[in-house]
């Protein structure tokens, strides 16, 4: 449970988010507008502030530097494609994190989670466990069946994406986002060479899978074989 500031003047999604947030126990203060926003982020002590990039009274980034001029407050930002920031930039700028619209609900769910978890401190276990599989994030290693993994970074980073939404399906977009950070561009390709390489690495292919699943037309999903 955290106290969660939220700046977004789309109503829909304002409400979309705020009442899945609730309804995982946080308490959530919203406001419409930029210097609301920043007087929620000032005076509310919020532990996470979400906020949009796309405000009609200041640019989202504008308010992202002001935040970070009086508070180091974890901010998720929240971009829509046609807003001409480049995730980078925001991430310059101060933002932890982001989610591109339209996002899921267990998309939001997951990345506050995330930065709620990373800024509790260690008080988290940082080893994800899929049956024989063991994910050490904070070590970026990975073992099957107790053997060492000799995985690329980006083959890590799909490898610990996939295992930290076990079960779930993964769009391959958001594999761009996740990994690749790059939600506007990039292509499949990319993902389908990189998880043919984690596959090899994993002992299995897209032919006879066992950790990674692919749900074709959707994405991929990675499972506990033994399951
Ligand atoms: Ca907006």
């Amino acid at each position: 449970m955290a106290r969660i500031a939220l700046i977004e003047d789309d109503v829909e999604i304002r409400r979309l988010v705020a009442d899945a947030l609730s309804k995982e126990g946080h308490d959530v203060e919203s406001a419409d507008r930029a210097m609301e926003g920043l007087q929620l982020a000032v005076k509310g002590s919020p532990e996470l502030i979400l906020m949009d990039l796309g405000l009609p009274d200041l640019d989202g980034e504008e308010l992202l530097r002001m935040i970070r001029a009086v508070s180091s407050v974890p901010v998720i930002v929240i971009t829509a494609r046609d807003e001409d920031h480049s995730i980078v930039q925001t991430l310059d700028a101060g933002a932890d994190d982001y989610l591109v619209k339209p996002f899921s609900v267990a998309q939001l769910e997951a990345r506050v989670r995330a930065i709620l978890r990373r800024s509790a401190g260690d008080q988290v276990p940082d080893t994800v466990e899929v049956g024989e599989l063991r994910i050490n994030v904070a070590a970026r290693e990975a073992s099957l069946e107790e053997a060492t993994l000799d995985l690329s970074p980006k083959e890590f980073d799909l490898l610990r994406v996939l295992a930290e939404r076990a079960g779930e399906v993964v769009s391959k977009r958001e594999l761009l986002a996740e990994v690749w950070r790059e939600p506007y561009g990039g292509s499949d390709r990319t993902i389908d060479v990189h998880l043919s390489w984690l596959r090899n690495k994993l002992g299995e292919s897209a032919q006879e899978p066992r950790y990674i699943q692919t749900v074709h037309g959707v994405g991929v999903k990675l499972v506990d074989p033994s399951e």
